[in-house]
């Protein structure tokens, strides 16, 4: 979704989010929209549950850290958010739908690089069929470490 077909509504919160919610089953609550805003509109796509947190803050927000936790497994739950376990217990969060996509881990700075490679993913289609399987589905993680 374009941020520009976005409806505002005057204390901040969209309207989309509203939706969004009750389409994914879940009550409107404000921690649930303030948290499903940040993820929609923050620079980065990927947060741990800490930077949402952290994000929140600087917003001025008032949302504890367990009711980040707690607010943003919900939303795995209900589909709205994707959570992937990166290596060292580093689970990021983003919002599902998206395209297909991979991701590489900064071993360092922990920042997460998405990527997309058709050979990459033709290949595994090829190697799963050489086993006698359907892929159906697919988790690659490269974990990298910026060139000095
Ligand atoms: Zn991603």
């Amino acid at each position: 979704m374009e941020s520009s077909t976005r409806i505002r509504i005057l204390n901040g919160e969209s309207v989309l989010s509203n939706q969004q919610l009750k389409d994914a089953g879940l009550k409107v609550t404000l921690p649930r929209l303030k948290i499903l805003n940040i993820l929609e509109n923050a620079r980065e796509k990927h947060h741990s549950a800490e930077d949402v947190y952290k994000l929140l803050i600087e917003a001025g927000e008032d949302v504890g850290l367990a009711t980040v936790y707690r607010v943003l497994t919900q939303f795995e739950s209900a589909g709205l958010v994707c959570r992937h376990n990166f290596e060292d217990g580093h689970a990021v969060f983003e919002l599902s739908g998206d395209n297909h996509h991979d991701h590489m881990v900064c071993v360092d700075s922990g920042k997460v690089i998405e990527f997309v490679d058709k050979q990459i993913e033709e290949l595994q289609h090829k190697i799963a069929e050489a086993h006698g399987y359907d892929l159906i589905d697919h988790n690659l993680v490269l974990y990298v470490k910026k060139k000095k």
